[in-house]
């Protein structure tokens, strides 16, 4: 006979890349799905109705700066685990509007540990931190013992939040953890995001004798994975005895000049297509940034062996495939 698993998971940015594959995962697992949104419009869950799971979903529209709100749905639906992945997640955009990213991704975070504090002490807590924390390094890989150095809104954002679940975690002794994920790509990626853009525009114009990729400083190095391998990382953070905080990354950096030759090639497209735009230069930018999945391998158990140009060739067939089915 199936074991029925009766966990109840709340599930915050449901709408977004991560909030879609962890969905799918913990639906095979048999988990009951809460998915929070700020935006209860079934224009806003396209993700979960390319996975064909929308309907599976239970959702409920709150706005997690009102900790009164986010206190009303704990009482009554009383979940095992929060997954919390809502964020500004846009490093670019965190520039435009600091006060707004910082804002959001600091208190919301402060009002579900509050919450959980207050109201069910039991429940498991996964935070969406980031690489982008530890910014300038001087050593690499990054280890979470790493000292942070933000170079963003955003980053300066996650490592708050980062130590607002390690204090709730030490201070009340609550089971809340930090996975640290670096860059993660799916189909699902949304298209302001670098290897979703190229991939978007470069399948879309390929035949466009007028167009041009425009990009920044693509000599930057960073560490890139695949987001439905990441999101198990995600549910293995909240099975543990302890809790505690992981790195998430493929262990080694890429430039992004390196994929979009990749991307091009496969495409057969000339490099001539490419345009440097010092528009869009960030004020700061980190060099070059990888990191080391040791603990989480051998403390999780998560498996992850994937290159990833590996992974270019999955999103380069699942980006054809769309275009051309439209
Ligand atoms: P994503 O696709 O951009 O999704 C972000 C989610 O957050 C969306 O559901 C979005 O809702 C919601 N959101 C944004 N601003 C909000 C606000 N002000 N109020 C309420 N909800 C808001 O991001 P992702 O790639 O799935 O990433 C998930 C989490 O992991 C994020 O916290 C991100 O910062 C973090 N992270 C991502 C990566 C990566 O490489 N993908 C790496 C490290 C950490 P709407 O649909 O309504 O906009």
């Amino acid at each position: 006979m199936n074991k029925i698993n009766l966990k109840t998971a709340f599930i915050t940015g449901i709408s977004g890349q991560d909030g879609a594959y962890l969905s799918k995962l913990l639906l095979e697992k048999g988990y009951k799905i809460i998915g929070i949104t700020r935006n209860n419009h079934s224009d806003s869950f396209e993700k979960l109705k390319s996975l064909k799971i929308d309907e599976r979903i239970v959702m409920e529209e709150c706005d997690l700066l009102d900790i009164s709100s986010v206190i009303a749905l704990i009482d009554k639906y009383l979940p095992d685990e929060i997954y919390n992945l809502a964020a500004q997640s846009s490093v670019g955009q965190s520039f435009k509007q600091p006060i707004g990213t910082i804002n959001f991704n600091i208190i919301s975070v402060l009002n579900l540990l509050e919450a959980i504090r207050l109201m069910k002490p039991d429940v498991r807590f996964y935070q969406a931190s980031s690489s982008e924390m530890y910014g300038k390094v001087s050593n690499l890989p990054v280890s979470i013992n790493t000292p942070m150095h933000p170079l963003s809104p955003y980053a300066i954002s996650k490592a708050s939040a980062h130590w607002t679940v390690v204090n709730y975690r030490e201070s009340y002794g609550l089971y809340a953890c930090n996975g640290v994920l670096f860059n993660h790509e799916s189909y699902l990626r949304s298209s302001g995001f670098f290897v979703k853009k190229v991939l978007h525009e470069s399948v879309r114009n390929k035949y466009n004798p007028n167009w041009i990729l425009k990009v920044g400083n693509i000599d930057i190095k960073r560490d890139f994975g695949y987001s439905p391998n990441y999101v198990e990382a995600m549910w293995l953070m909240l099975q543990c005895e302890n809790a505690d905080d992981f790195i998430i990354c493929s262990g080694t950096s890429i430039t992004l000049r390196s994929i979009i030759e990749y991307i091009f090639g496969r495409l057969n497209i000339s490099l001539d297509r490419l345009l440097i735009d010092t528009d869009l230069m960030r004020p700061t930018e980190i060099e070059d940034i990888y990191g080391d999945n040791t603990p989480a391998k051998t403390k999780l158990g998560w498996k992850y062996e994937l290159d990833f140009y590996a992974v270019l060739d999955i999103l380069i067939a699942e980006e054809l495939k769309e275009f051309e089915l439209k």
